[in-house]
């Protein structure tokens, strides 16, 4: 059996072919920090831990970069907003987002590379540019000659003279062409900046991506993967730069997941439908988001709605109170002796359609049909003292660690002592800094974890509620 991947590039699904045997190099483009992540960002935190967690389970070793960006306008913006600097609004939305996507039950990746932590390899891939004659300084600026890569558009699949007539040069632009994009911005007064051969300035936001998987991955990778909403202009400039850079192809494989809509209608700020995950993981459970989120097929467009997301709900409380029972089975019966053959080939019937749905484009929604109809059976089976049980909770494990929705480790979704003690540190300080938004943030996320906190005079003393 072999894991197939709708492949952006070449518009179908194509048998995986790792450049390394079992190994798989992967890169999923991060968030920009200047706020919490909204359940839009959520998705390809979820949907690409999972698939990371498939390659795993079907013996792969994975090796998973994704990116911080952590200095461009917005954050210049919500810095000015918030009256501190740069580096304390990211480091604040670096945290948030570490506890937000935990929550989740995403994993951290294996480098989770920084803009600001990454100047240097930024520079010196710039500088690679202008030599090889794909990029120009004009005014302090560095962009790319677009139209000197003549594969431009190949993963949008638009032709560059397409591109062309929509795109006029405006009056003052510092570029050449309309279509040439920026690799380095000079800085206005009062910005953040580094020294450069342009002078002072910073860094355009899609050589991070190409010069941070160079760096992590090597010249070519496996798998680069994010939003859909990423595939142009950004990752089509990722390929202009890496591809002009190396000479090598950039990635094999590239994977992108589908929108999502809340209440039918596409978020924005302006609607003031914007749903951030912070929020929500107060109201529901985190499991049950990531349930939501993969019973959909990735590529596929989800709908957003406190409806559908309770809709949900009774499927994933069946497979719950299905493994509950099965557990329980076999804690009340210490000898399961008959051995059904029927029954256990009919069990790794489900395995294979469980791995096949999987195999195939990582089709999470018809994996979890498959335990549906498992966990239907298995209710018949608990009925006899078959090691048929045994043998359905040993899968449900497996799925759930795939998963990861079933609860089934809740202990691993409690805080450790250490770790409520390092938050309640952080929050000492928070308070000694008077940035009281982030120690009441602290306390809010405690309580929600049901760790009450108690002013004595002895100091802070804290208890599980
Ligand atoms: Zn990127």
């Amino acid at each position: 059996m072999t894991i197939q991947i709708y492949n952006t590039l070449t518009r179908q699904k194509e048998v995986f072919k790792p450049l390394e045997e079992n190994k798989v190099k992967m890169y999923v483009c991060g968030p920009t920090v200047y706020n919490y992540i909204h359940i839009g960002n959520a998705r390809p935190a979820i949907v690409f831990d999972t698939v990371r967690n498939y390659f795993e389970f079907r013996g792969f070793e994975v090796n998973f970069v994704s990116n911080f960006t952590d200095v461009d306008d917005k954050l210049i913006k919500a810095a000015n907003e918030l009256g501190v600097n740069v580096p304390t609004v990211a480091q604040r939305f670096i945290d948030a987002y570490f506890e937000d996507v935990t929550e989740l039950g995403c994993k951290r990746a294996d480098v989770h590379p920084r803009v600001t932590e990454s100047i240097e390899i930024i520079i010196e891939f710039i500088e690679a540019l202008i030599e090889k004659g794909y990029a120009y300084e004009s005014q302090g600026d560095v962009y790319y000659k677009t139209r000197s890569f003549k594969e431009y558009g190949k993963l949008s699949h638009q032709s560059i003279d397409d591109l062309r007539s929509g795109a006029r040069i405006e009056v003052g632009d510092k570029k050449q062409d309309a279509l040439d994009f920026v690799l380095w911005k000079a800085a206005k007064e009062g910005e953040i900046y580094w020294e450069s051969p342009w002078g002072k300035g910073r860094p355009g936001w899609h050589i991070e991506c190409s010069a941070m998987a160079r760096k992590y991955l090597g010249d070519t990778i496996d798998i680069h993967a994010g939003g859909q909403d990423l595939a142009f202009p950004h990752h089509e400039n990722e390929i202009a730069q890496s591809e002009a850079f190396t000479g090598q192809t950039f990635a094999n494989y590239w994977m992108h997941n589908g929108y999502i809509n809340i209440d039918n209608e596409k978020m924005s700020k302006s609607l003031g439908n914007y749903v951030l995950v912070h929020d929500i993981i107060k109201k529901h459970d985190p499991q049950l988001i990531r349930f939501f989120m993969l019973s959909v097929h990735y590529r596929h467009p989800i709908n957003y709605s406190d409806e559908l997301l309770n809709n949900t709900k009774n499927g994933l409380e069946r497979l719950r109170t299905t493994y509950t029972n099965l557990k329980h089975r076999l804690e009340s019966s210490s000898n399961l002796t008959n051995n059904n053959e029927e029954w256990l080939e009919r069990i790794s019937g489900y395995r294979e359609d469980f791995t096949r749905a999987m195999d195939d484009d990582f089709n999470t929604a018809n994996a979890i049909s498959v335990l549906f109809e498992l966990s239907k059976q298995a209710n018949y089976y608990l009925q006899e003292k078959n090691t048929a049980v045994q043998v359905i909770k040993e899968f449900l494990n497996e799925f759930d660690k795939l998963f990861g929705v079933l609860g089934i480790s809740t202990k691993d979704n409690q805080l450790l002592d250490e770790e409520i003690e390092k938050l309640i540190e952080k929050r000492i300080q928070a308070r000694k800094d008077r940035n009281f938004a982030l120690a009441d943030e602290i306390r809010d996320a405690l309580k929600a974890k049901n760790i009450i906190l108690e002013d004595t005079p002895q100091g802070i003393r804290w208890k599980r509620g």
